[in-house]
């Protein structure tokens, strides 16, 4: 007879962004209202009225708010040009109010193919909470201090929490966007990873995953990772987040009778990984979606708005 398959550990980012924020981040900003006299500042750039923007920006500015920041929402109509939010940031800027800001993404395509980059680049470095900012991303890449993108930095964060061995481990990158990919491959290497990046023109892809010992999938394509992409045992991290509204997509992923399956049936929609659930009888180690590296990134914005202000408010005008 053949034993049941191991189901994977899974790595509860939830759990562990409620733990930083309250236990770590929330005495520290106390401390720093205390000597400063005054809330570190948060401001969020809102364009248009992307329905799941509008709930990342609610999750943000709740968050801030939990741990004692000033958290601010600054909304732009679908309609404002690019040089209106240029403006917004310069204005944001040049606020003594806010230490952080950040500029939500997808802006309106109406902007233009160049606009998140153009705003991006505009942002003070010292106030680039997002870490997308060329001189953010070129300090993180010669590993000296800097805001760092969130997502990338909240996984390390819980590959580091939760014990999973970094140096000398083949992690593999499926996705080399500015945002996730790159900068979570640059901060693998700097951990003494061996590190492999993937993409879309990638040969043979389960293969090379198939060699991992850490897989992070941030790709945007759900139930991508299968299986047979995975060595037993591996850490699987799941950044993916699709929203799935087809019931054949969502039984691709559940069997009947899944209770996931159930709340689509109610909901009408489902958010889902870029991980199929069927990897847990093989990883040794997985992310859950929701509930694994969304709070987590989170959570880093939280680190990051702190340290921007702590360093703000330490340098010498
Ligand atoms: P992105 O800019 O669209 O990049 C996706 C990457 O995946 C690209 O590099 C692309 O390759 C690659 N790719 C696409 N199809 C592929 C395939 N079939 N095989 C191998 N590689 C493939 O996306 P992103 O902004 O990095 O986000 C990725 C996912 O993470 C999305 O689902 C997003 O919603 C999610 N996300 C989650 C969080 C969080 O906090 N949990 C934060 C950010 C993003 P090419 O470069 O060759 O096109």
């Amino acid at each position: 007879m053949t034993p049941d398959p191991i189901k994977a550990r899974l790595l509860d980012g939830q759990a562990l962004a409620v733990l930083i924020q309250q236990q770590e981040i929330a005495p520290q900003v106390a401390a720093f209202v205390s000597r400063h006299g005054r809330p570190p500042g948060l401001a969020i750039v809102l364009v248009g009225e992307n329905p799941a923007s509008e709930v990342y920006v609610r999750n943000k500015l709740k968050s801030g708010a939990g741990v004692g920041f000033r958290a601010d929402l600054e909304r732009l109509p679908a309609t404002a040009t690019l040089q209106d939010v240029l403006a917004l940031v310069d204005r944001l800027n040049r606020s003594p109010l806010y230490d952080g800001i950040l500029v939500q993404s997808p802006l309106p395509k109406t902007l233009g193919a160049d606009a998140a980059q153009r705003v991006y680049d505009s942002i003070a470095p010292e106030k680039d909470v997002d870490g997308f900012a060329p001189e953010s991303v070129g300090r993180m890449v010669q590993n000296r201090p800097a805001l760092v993108a969130c997502t990338p930095s909240g996984i390390i964060e819980l590959l580091v929490r939760e014990r999973i061995p970094i140096a000398g481990r083949h992690a593999v990158v499926i996705g080399r966007s500015d945002i996730v990919g790159k900068p979570m491959a640059m901060l693998l290497l700097h951990r003494d990873a061996t590190v492999t990046i993937c993409h879309s023109k990638t040969p043979d892809l389960a293969a090379v995953c198939r060699q991992a010992d850490i897989l992070v999938a941030a790709v945007g394509r759900a139930g991508l990772v299968t299986k047979d992409f995975v060595k037993p045992g591996a850490t699987v991290i799941d950044v993916g987040m699709n929203t799935l509204t087809d019931l054949a997509a969502v039984q691709r992923m559940y069997p009947d009778g899944h209770p996931r399956l159930a709340r689509f049936r109610e909901k009408g929609s489902l958010l889902v990984g870029d991980v199929h659930p069927e990897v847990a009888d093989v990883a040794g180690a997985l992310t859950p979606v929701p509930g694994g590296v969304g709070p987590l990134t989170i959570t880093m914005l939280m680190v990051n708005t702190l340290r921007a202000a702590q360093t703000i408010l330490s340098t010498p005008r």
